[in-house]
């Protein structure tokens, strides 16, 4: 689209007492060069909340929740086991709200994410990646009970679901009212988003196909086989499908129990899988043809929507969830081909002016 006016805005029109209420309302965004010509594709990004991704939301629901409950005492310590997101959100929530936070993770998540969590305030404990998601879960436990501290309990908690319920839900029904929404597209980490926002759809817009994905090499809910948990709901052994994957914040190696009431519902209507370096290649092609910065996870729900766009029939209308921002993994594989010195052809543009050549 060629401009013809200059663009001007006008403000939103009210002031916000904290960060925190600036969670939420993110925009669903049109893709306009690497959708088919037949769909209308959109993106509901994510990286638009205060700390960058989906998460944010999922944070501040388990703080103001167990608030509300008074299960969360001022000043107390509050502990969990995340692989990064979901640490620097609660890493800003309780920044905001002065409670401590103590983090454990597996030692295989990007630096940036032990960083930022640090730079926010947070303790990272760091647990051996061979451990998997389990051992980090472990070590968080293992430090609830020796401190009495406040366990967040992201993959059990019923104020994962209730978010999405309550906030994304209602941003895709709003933004879609009078509109046709014919698929919604999600992956898994937790399960929240999808539990959540299927929980509304399946009432309010019942013909929204919901498209569920999980990595190719890691199809925990594709093999059938049903997750064993203890007494609490907690995963009692690693998933027999798991494997590693380049997904980070996607499937974890156990089926979460706020996953299992959109799976014991049928809440998905198809589960199609993703090889992990398809996340990596259309992360970059969202970069490079239409300026939208998604991590990895978003690059995989993205390619499983086009695959979804490929066969829906003319005039259909497709949301896709882009859970975080590509900043997120500077030091991982998403962007190992990105050069840090000049390419050829950039020193060949650095010699074609006489000044300032290295
Ligand atoms: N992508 C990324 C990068 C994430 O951090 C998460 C949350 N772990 C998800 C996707 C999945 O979201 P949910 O936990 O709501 O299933």
């Amino acid at each position: 689209m060629i401009a013809t006016e200059s663009r001007e805005t006008t403000g939103r029109k009210r002031l916000y007492e904290s960060v925190l209420d600036t969670v939420g309302d993110t925009p669903c965004i049109r893709v306009n060069n690497l959708a088919p010509d037949h769909v209308k594709l959109y993106v509901k990004a994510e990286f638009f909340n205060p700390a960058a991704s989906v998460k944010d939301r999922l944070a501040v629901s388990i703080i103001e929740e167990a608030e509300r409950r008074g299960e969360l005492k001022p000043g107390q310590t509050v502990v969990e086991a995340t692989s990064g997101n979901t640490g620097i959100g609660l890493a800003m929530v309780c920044a905001a709200k002065g409670y401590p936070l103590v983090v454990t993770m597996a030692d295989s998540f990007s630096i940036e994410r032990r960083r930022l969590m640090r730079f926010l305030g947070a303790k990272v404990v760091l647990t051996p990646r061979a451990e998997k998601g389990f051992g980090m879960v472990q070590k968080a436990k293992e430090l609830v009970e020796a401190n009495g501290w406040f366990l967040a309990r992201q993959f059990e908690t019923d104020a994962n679901a209730l978010v999405h319920e309550n906030t994304t839900a209602r941003e895709i029904i709003g933004d879609f009212e009078g509109e046709r929404l014919d698929y919604w597209v999600t992956g898994y980490g937790t399960g929240g988003t999808l539990t959540g926002v299927a929980r509304v759809l399946r009432k309010e817009r019942p013909d929204t196909k919901i498209i569920l994905s999980e990595p190719a090499n890691a199809q925990l809910i594709g093999s059938g086989v049903a997750q064993e948990r203890d007494d609490q709901n907690a995963p009692a052994v690693s998933h027999s499908a798991f494997e590693p994957h380049p997904v980070q914040g996607w499937t974890p190696d156990f089926i979460p129990y706020v996953l299992q009431e959109a799976l014991d519902n049928n809440n998905y209507d198809e589960l199609i899988p993703v090889p992990g370096p398809e996340g990596i290649e259309w992360s970059n092609k969202l970069a490079q043809k239409e300026g939208i910065l998604t991590g990895i996870s978003g690059g995989a729900t993205f390619s499983v929507a086009l695959k979804v766009a490929e066969k829906a029939e003319p005039g259909s209308v497709i949301l896709c969830m882009l859970p975080d921002t590509s900043e997120r993994y500077l030091s991982s594989p998403l962007f190992e081909k990105i050069e840090p010195e000049m390419t050829e052809e950039e020193i060949a543009l650095s010699k074609s002016t006489p000044g300032y050549q290295m």
